[in-house]
């Protein structure tokens, strides 16, 4: 029982190979920029798997891909970060030319059922999975099933709107959560902080020669500049309220929290969790617990194999 899972992404195409006990056995690895339109991709992502999977016996390919997914019937509808993908028919096309089953996910629910299956949703019910990076992303287990919905995008949980005409989001919209609570948001908020008080968050920058970003309000935050205590506070705040709402509409046991802005670690978890239990309805505080997630890069085709293991 060999599986393959794929995570395809809008820089880079991975794969691997997966025995029965979740395994690893092989990986194999591209720049999507190597392949121009989505046939070519295609194409390219069955010699991947053909390589990968060197003759032995598939029961399944498993594949999280970015933007809105059919996973029904294995079509991306529309592909974020990879241009030109409308209506492709990943799971026929892929299917068809190497005679396995193909299933097709969001990559942020391949990544909910990844932590849920093999990493700290582990010995949980119901589950909540949400990643501060760039965006917020998000997915839901609910008595043991992955929640996708009509369309397969259920979990979008970055997108609900938590302030009425507030800040333009990428989506369209204005106000959703992920404007508030990303990694996109804190750098942004302390860049404004900053234009009329200088702070240790440009010096790091600087130290490190990089652009600022979360990253270092996180840094200095712990040396308790001024700039970073504020923005971290209000991070802290907007993201402990998008966890309560999810808190009071999935009822979840456990909240795994992914991401780069995950690996403030104790800057963060401590103080997310008693925002987001304050936030929480009382009788429901305390039921609940609020973990850093466990797989790091490979949590997309780990979750995307898994689906072949829904046991
Ligand atoms: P992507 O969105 O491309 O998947 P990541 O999940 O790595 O990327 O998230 C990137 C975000 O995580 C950036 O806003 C970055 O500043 C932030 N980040 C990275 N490392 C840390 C850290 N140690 N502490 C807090 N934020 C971090
Ligand atoms: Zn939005």
């Amino acid at each position: 029982q060999y599986v393959v899972g794929i995570d395809l992404g809008g820089t880079k195409i991975a794969a691997a190979l997966f025995n029965s006990k979740g395994e690893i056995l092989g990986r194999e690895r591209m720049e999507t920029a190597n392949a121009r339109t989505a046939k070519e991709v295609v194409q390219r992502m069955i010699e991947m798997i053909r390589s990968v999977a060197r003759g032995l016996p598939l029961s399944g390919v498993g594949l999280a891909s970015p933007g809105a997914v059919n996973s029904k019937d294995g079509i991306v509808l529309h592909g974020t970060n990879l241009p030109e993908w409308e209506q492709v028919p990943l799971k026929k096309w892929m299917g068809e030319a190497l005679g396995v089953d193909v299933q097709v996910v969001n990559d942020a629910n391949a990544a909910a059922w990844g932590e849920y299956v093999r990493g700290a949703g582990k010995g949980s019910e119901n589950m909540v999975y949400v990643t501060f990076s760039t965006g917020i992303g998000a997915g839901i287990v609910l008595d043991g099933k992955l929640l996708l919905g009509s369309t397969s995008f259920a979990g979008e949980l970055g997108h609900n709107i938590i302030q009425p005409d507030g800040p333009a989001c990428s989506c369209g919209n204005r106000g959703c959560w992920e404007v508030f609570a990303s990694g996109t948001a804190i750098r942004d908020a302390a860049l404004a902080f900053m234009q009329s008080k200088s702070s240790a968050i440009a010096e790091l920058a600087a130290a490190y020669g990089e652009p600022v970003s979360a990253k270092h309000v996180f840094e200095a935050y712990k040396q308790a500049d001024e700039v970073a205590v504020q923005v971290v506070d209000r991070a802290v705040h907007y993201m402990a309220l998008g966890l309560a709402n999810a808190v009071h509409t999935f009822n979840p046991d456990r909240i795994v929290v992914g991401g780069g802005v995950s690996k403030a670690g104790d800057q963060l978890f401590p103080a997310l969790r008693e925002q987001t239990d304050k936030l929480v309805m009382k009788p429901y505080r305390g039921t609940f617990e609020i973990v850093p997630a466990g797989l790091q890069d490979d949590v997309g085709l780990i979750g995307a194999a898994a689906l072949f293991h829904q046991s």
